[in-house]
């Protein structure tokens, strides 16, 4: 670990003791800092708290009192989740004590460089990919982290020189950073987010810049070319750009950039290979693999491997993911789809005949933004608090079947009894799961046994 500035007896004060936290307050606490810990919940059951204690490590619980914030307090790491508008953050806020997360902290000491992928969609399988490219790099280790549920100062720790980092970042992370400084940043796309916590689009937009605001000539970025407004919020970076496209290849892409054209990969002219290499399905995914593609190149990786790792790849769980072809019918388990966008995003990824179910939490919405996306959607099973609202428009937009049920169980087995062969079945539910579920991970996995029990 190199560092950058020396911790011992620093006075930093910890909010949040989930998973990052306690990752954080171990790596202070191993650097010799004067550490104060704080969550507004219970830690008095927590073991580890005791462990602590015994350690030095001041633990206050049950709230945030602002008399956290008297003394010298050097600065403050908080929990990526915990909104600024919390008393003691606006508190700090007044009084210029630095908030930052712990990518900061990571970013100052980590020894070998960083990879930071960011985005509004596509993060988590880019980071996936791109760790099964660098594992093949030949020198040092290639490790996971971030926001794929890896913290990263545990990662940091046990780095070394030789090694690399692949560090999915989120727009939360990045809001509380000033020095972070990926070698290679990747840009997957903005679309609005978040707009709860960051409160503007202009500030969501800027927290993610933050990804790119230390990067020197030396450094690498790689962007999304099919969104304009990138183009503008990249210009005045120092890095070498590499742009991606899928969409608007142009002379500037074709000669800088990684992109597609009539089903074909090329880097700056050079053909690499053809998109039915790539085994996830939909055009965002072909973005996903070229953007981990590009890091991949710049990293010396052969391409024979490259292709190879690609051809492995099945993606992560529960986003589009292919769970098997059952009596010539696929089938897609796509439970992290919480939303229409990412419906959407589903079912524009198919030019079969889809079998769709689907159905959720009702959050207020309607559902006729998916209506221009239903074309090839022969039968909906809906399911859940929105199944009504769901049938009225898969019924508007000419779907030839709708039917409404209960439960997952039984829409999953009306779906599967009328699913033919070279059909696709696709579990893309365009809402949350908390009506009937604890989170998509436990529907999404609903979903895979309810397939499997009935084609056993
Ligand atoms: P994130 O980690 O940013 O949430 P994931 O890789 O987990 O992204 O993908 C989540 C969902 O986002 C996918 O199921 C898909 O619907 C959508 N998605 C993924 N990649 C892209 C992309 N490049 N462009 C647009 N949407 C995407």
């Amino acid at each position: 670990m190199k560092s950058t500035q020396d911790l011992t007896n620093k006075h930093i004060l910890v909010l949040g003791y989930a998973m990052t936290g306690k990752s954080v307050v171990d790596f202070l606490v191993k650097q010799g800092a004067n550490v104060a810990l704080n969550d507004r919940g219970d830690l008095s059951t927590d073991p580890s708290v005791s462990f602590l204690i015994e350690q030095g490590v001041k633990v206050v619980d049950g709230g945030h009192p602002l008399e956290l914030l008297d003394g010298d307090l050097d600065f403050i790491v908080k929990n990526p989740g915990i909104p600024y508008s919390i008393p003691i953050l606006e508190e700090a806020l007044k009084r210029n004590i630095p908030i930052y997360t712990d990518i900061e902290l990571s970013s100052r000491y980590a020894v070998c460089p960083i990879v930071g992928i960011t985005g509004s969609n596509g993060k988590t399988t880019t980071t996936a990919l791109l760790y099964e490219m660098l594992k093949n790099r030949g020198r040092g280790e290639a490790h996971l982290a971030g926001n794929i549920g890896i913290p990263t100062l545990d990662i940091v720790q046990n780095a070394t020189d030789s090694d690399i980092i692949v560090m999915e970042v989120s727009s939360f992370q990045l809001e509380g950073t000033e020095q972070f400084h990926p070698h290679i940043a990747v840009l997957t796309n903005i679309f609005e987010a978040h707009l709860d916590y960051h409160g503007s689009r202009e500030n969501y937009v800027q927290a993610k810049l933050k990804l790119i605001a230390n990067q020197t000539s030396d450094d690498y970025l790689i962007y999304n070319y099919d969104q304009p407004e990138l183009h503008d919020l990249v210009a005045d970076s120092p890095a070498v750009r590499i742009p991606f496209s899928t969409m608007r290849v142009d002379e500037y892409v074709r000669s800088h950039g990684i992109y597609e054209e009539a089903g074909v990969i090329y880097y700056q002219g050079e053909a690499l290979f053809n998109t039915d290499l790539i085994q996830i399905p939909g055009e965002h995914n072909v973005q996903n693999v070229i953007a981990a593609v590009a890091v991949a190149l710049i990293e010396g990786i052969e391409l024979a491997s490259i292709k190879e790792e690609i051809n492995k790849y099945q993606g992560m769980p529960h986003r589009i993911q292919p769970i098997g072809e059952f009596n010539g019918r696929r089938y897609y388990n796509d439970s992290k789809a919480t939303n229409i966008t990412a419906t959407i995003t589903a079912l524009d990824s198919f030019e079969e005949p889809i079998v769709y179910i689907g159905g959720g939490l009702d959050r207020g919405n309607t559902f006729e933004e998916l209506e221009a996306h239903l074309k090839y959607v022969k039968v909906a099973a809906l399911y859940g608090e929105t199944r009504e609202k769901m049938r009225e428009s898969f019924v508007a937009a000419g779907v030839p079947v709708v039917e409404v049920f209960e439960t997952l169980e039984e829409a999953v087995a009306f779906a599967d009894g009328h699913a033919e062969v070279g059909e696709v079945v696709l579990f893309s539910p365009s809402c949350a799961s908390w009506d009937q579920f604890k989170n998509y991970e436990i529907r999404g996995v609903n979903f895979v046994e309810a397939v499997e029990r009935l084609n056993k």
